[in-house]
């Protein structure tokens, strides 16, 4: 089947691509990068897995929690052959992996495994509180989580190095399914805003946003 509408867009992309940013997100199929972000083929270089989680580095020979080397070859691919200079993380609501944190361990091993990082997270809400009271705690936690895996991504080297520098910037997102908005995390505000409010606060989105807010 073809989508005559992309046919000219797919016959550009056919030798390469120069996507505007590495969006990491759920696998929840309610999220679907390209329509939330307004996003065309090709613009953006997408990641998905169980909550959106970016496990932290783990030193060379260290077996820990994580070290997974699937987000870890997507994110150094997009930064250092694509050079992609805007990283999103995008959490969303009603995520049934950030539930599961809140829950008796699921009865998957390699879900357990794969949750296990995130219990920083659930451990950052405890001590700090959410960032938006008004969201259900699972929807709190998600937005959390989504700052935490910045953190996680700039403890990766490669990251950190071109982050230090001025080259990438990181930015958390966060879906909200019923109301259909997608927000952005503001710095000034100290939590999820609408794109267009993050840009008020003098807080520049990916640019990716910036070329949706145009249309
Ligand atoms: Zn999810």
């Amino acid at each position: 089947m073809k989508r005559p509408r992309y046919c000219s867009r797919f016959a550009a992309l056919a030798n390469g691509q120069e996507p505007l940013a590495l969006f990491i997100t759920c696998s929840d199929s309610r999220v679907v990068p390209s329509l939330i972000s307004l996003a065309d083929p090709g613009e953006l270089f997408v990641v998905r897995n169980v909550a959106n989680l970016v496990p932290p580095h783990v030193p060379n020979g260290e077996r820990g929690e994580s070290g997974d080397a699937s987000v870890a070859s997507a994110v150094w691919y997009a930064l250092e052959v694509l050079q992609i200079r805007d990283v999103v993380v995008c959490g969303h609501s009603g995520c049934g992996g950030v539930k599961a944190l809140l829950a008796p361990p699921p009865p998957s091993a390699a879900l357990q495994r794969w949750l296990a990082p995130a219990a920083s997270a659930v451990e950052a809400w405890r001590k700090h509180g959410p960032l938006d009271p008004s969201f259900a705690d699972h929807d709190q936690l998600s937005q959390i989580s989504a700052l935490i895996q910045l953190d996680n991504l700039m403890s990766h080297e490669h990251v950190r190095a071109r982050v230090d520098a001025g080259d990438v910037r990181l930015h958390a997102w966060w879906f909200d399914i019923p109301s259909a908005r997608l927000l952005a995390y503001s710095k000034a505000a100290g939590r999820y805003v609408s794109i267009m409010e993050a840009e008020d606060h003098g807080e520049a989105p990916s640019r990716v946003s910036i070329v949706n807010a145009a249309e």
